[in-house]
Formats: structure tokens, C-alpha cells, sequence
């Protein structure tokens, strides 16, 4: 038996409950793992909460993330003792996730420990961290360099946004953040932004085209903020959209495309293929400072993950929170 959070729905409704559950319950895979630490995402909010529809098959244990000791393995790439970490691939969604004490997966979904990281600090770089580090490659990829001005991040206080932050202004970048929270602006600061503008400027209908300001974009809200960045993105211009904290909708126009030129990335961490995933990883440990890694963080025990869910789809956690599964 082991200790996870299950997520069921039946005639008594939806609910999350930590529950003792039978290793017989495990899914299929090659690879089982003893879990140590997972996170908290915007996902894995939705899913415990049943506020959006993530879970797609019941029972479930929720967890997008997670890493731990492979215990036993079938796959010829893993042996028992190896330490890996598991972002996304459906898992936590469609397959038993992380949120519980052991896990039973695919071994071409996982990815050896980087070096660098302690199995805490990958969980809190977590998916939203590796999701943002897949942004900066992005900016990069398609061009954007410190010298041709301002990077703006949006929902700067969160976990993708936080990470955001910390890596381009490591990376030499003047980062602006954008947050809700005016208590949160020095905590934006300290992780290297250079100023902070406030939520409400960006969260309304503007015009097609506003002035030219932003280099390049990090987006985790969608909705009316990501078209207001791409209207005062500069000519040539790159704006990422990895997230829709603020909603699924794009009212925008073509206007910054097609008259400035601006190129607008999608950014998806989940199916992301294996050699992306080890870039960003390696990249990740040259690139973010850990020490501030340490400000972004918060640990929880797995009894707490419940109640964290509500609180940080309400916006009320900063940073990343990282789940002791067996404390
Ligand atoms: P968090 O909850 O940690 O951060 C989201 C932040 O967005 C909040 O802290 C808040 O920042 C801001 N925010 C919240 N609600 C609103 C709102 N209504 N309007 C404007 N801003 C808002 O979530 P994550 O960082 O884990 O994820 C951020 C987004 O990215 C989510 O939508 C998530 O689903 C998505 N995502 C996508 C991935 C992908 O593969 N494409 C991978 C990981 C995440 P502040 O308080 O500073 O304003």
C-alpha cells in the first residue's frame, strides 16, 4: 500500500482525498518509481479542484510532475536506484500522476536527474519552470537577443512567470513583469525585473496596435493581456503563449502580424519532444540562479496540496510549491 491523493467521480460528485491505495491499482508501465517530491501547477489546481476539465478518466491521481528513485524497471534505459524526473506527457491527466508515494510509467517519458538539482529543486523548477525555460529557448530561437530591449513577462508572481524572470535577467535580459498582486512587485524585483506594471493595464480590451515596447514577451495569461502584448510588441517582435490564467480566448487583431511583423510562438511543455525537454533541462542548470530558485519556493506535505490547490488558482501563491509526498 501507499499514500496518494485520488481524484474520483461518481454519484457522491467530484472529490480529491488522500487515500491509501494498493500497488495492484498502479497502471500500466515499465518503469515504477518511489516517489520523493512533486509540485503544484495551474493544472494540478484544476484537476484537484475539478474547476477545469484535466482529469480525463476516474480514479486518478493528479500530478504532472514528479521525481523519485526508479525502484523497479523493465526498460533497458533504466535500472533500479536511478533517480528521474517526469514532466507532462498526459501523466497526472489520462495516467496516475505524481501526488502519491509511487508511480508507475512509460521510461521514455522520464528524464534523468539533472546533476545540478537536488530532487527539491527540480520539483521546483517543476513543469512550469521547464515550460518556461522552453520560452526563453523560444525568444532565442527566433532571434531576440539583450540588446534589442525590453522582455515582458506576464503573471510575474507565478511559477512560470517567477522562473521567467529569474532565467532572461540571469540571461542579461531588462525584464519587465507584469503582476496583480502590488504586494508582490519587490518579491518580481528581487528575481530580477527592473520594473513592474500592474495586471489591470494589460487585462481589458485596447487598440490593434498600442506603442512599440516589448523585445520580446513571455505569455501565461491569453485573453485580452496577451493581445494587448502583441499590440505594443516592437517591430519584428517575438511574443511566446504558453498559458491562459486569464482565459482560453485570443480577442486580438491581425494588426501587429501582418503591420509590424511581430511573430506570435505557442509554447506546449506536455507532448514536447525528449531532445527539447533535455535542452531546456541543461539549460536550466546553467542559467537559473539558484538562489533564487530558493525565494520562489515553497514546500508543502502531501495532506496540504489539497487546500494549496484552491489558493493558488485563486492567485494567491507566489512562486512554485513543491510537495513532500511522504511527509
Ligand atoms: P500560477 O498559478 O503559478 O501562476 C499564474 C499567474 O498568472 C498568477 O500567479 C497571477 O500572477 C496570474 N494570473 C492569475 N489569474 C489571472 C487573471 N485572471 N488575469 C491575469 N493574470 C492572472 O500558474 P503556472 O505558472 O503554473 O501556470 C501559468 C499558466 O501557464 C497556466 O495557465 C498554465 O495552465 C499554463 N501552463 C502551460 C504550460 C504549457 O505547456 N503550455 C505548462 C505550464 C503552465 P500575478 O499574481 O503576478 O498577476
Amino acid at each position: 500500500m501507499f499514500k496518494g491523493i485520488l481524484i474520483e467521480k461518481d454519484e457522491a460528485g467530484y472529490r480529491a482525498t488522500i487515500k491509501e491505495i494498493d500497488e495492484a491499482q498502479l497502471p500500466e508501465g515499465d518503469v515504477t518509481v518511489r516517489v520523493s517530491h512533486s509540485t503544484l501547477n495551474y493544472k494540478d489546481g484544476l484537476a484537484i479542484t475539478g474547476r477545469g476539465p484535466v482529469v480525463r478518466k476516474f480514479p486518478l491521481v493528479p500530478g504532472i510532475d514528479l521525481v523519485g528513485t526508479v525502484e523497479q524497471s523493465d526498460n533497458p534505459d533504466y535500472q533500479s536506484g536511478d533517480r528521474v524526473v517526469l514532466n507532462g506527457w498526459g501523466v497526472g491527466e489520462g495516467h496516475w500522476g505524481g501526488l502519491a508515494q509511487k508511480a508507475r510509467l512509460k521510461g521514455e517519458w522520464l528524464v534523468p536527474l539533472p546533476t545540478q538539482f537536488t530532487p527539491q529543486q527540480a520539483m521546483a523548477i517543476g513543469t512550469a519552470g521547464y515550460t518556461a525555460m522552453l520560452c526563453v529557448l523560444a525568444l532565442e530561437r527566433h532571434g531576440v537577443t539583450p540588446e534589442q530591449g525590453e522582455i515582458l513577462v506576464t503573471g510575474a508572481a507565478g511559477g512560470v512567470g517567477s522562473v521567467a524572470v529569474a532565467v532572461l535577467s540571469k540571461l542579461g535580459y531588462s525584464v519587465v513583469g507584469v503582476s496583480g498582486r502590488p504586494e508582490e512587485f519587490d518579491y518580481v524585483k528581487r528575481l530580477g525585473a527592473t520594473e513592474v506594471l500592474e495586471r489591470a493595464a494589460f487585462s481589458s480590451q485596447g487598440k490593434p496596435l498600442t506603442r512599440e515596447r516589448w523585445a520580446g514577451a513571455v505569455d501565461v495569461v491569453g485573453s485580452h493581456t496577451l493581445a494587448n502584448v502583441c499590440a505594443s510588441t516592437k517591430y519584428r517582435g517575438v511574443v511566446t503563449a504558453c498559458g491562459l490564467a486569464g482565459g482560453m480566448d485570443f480577442p486580438a487583431t491581425v494588426a501587429p502580424f501582418i503591420l509590424r511583423g511581430v511573430t506570435l510562438v505557442g509554447v506546449d511543455s506536455v507532448m514536447c519532444p525528449r531532445v527539447d525537454r533535455l535542452a531546456a533541462w541543461q539549460r536550466l542548470g546553467t542559467d537559473l540562479d539558484l538562489a533564487k530558485l530558493g525565494l520562489i519556493t515553497n514546500e508543502i506535505g502531501l495532506s496540504e496540496a489539497i487546500p494549496m490547490a484552491t489558493r493558488l488558482l485563486d492567485g494567491h501563491v507566489r512562486g512554485r510549491v513543491v510537495v513532500d509526498v511522504n511527509a
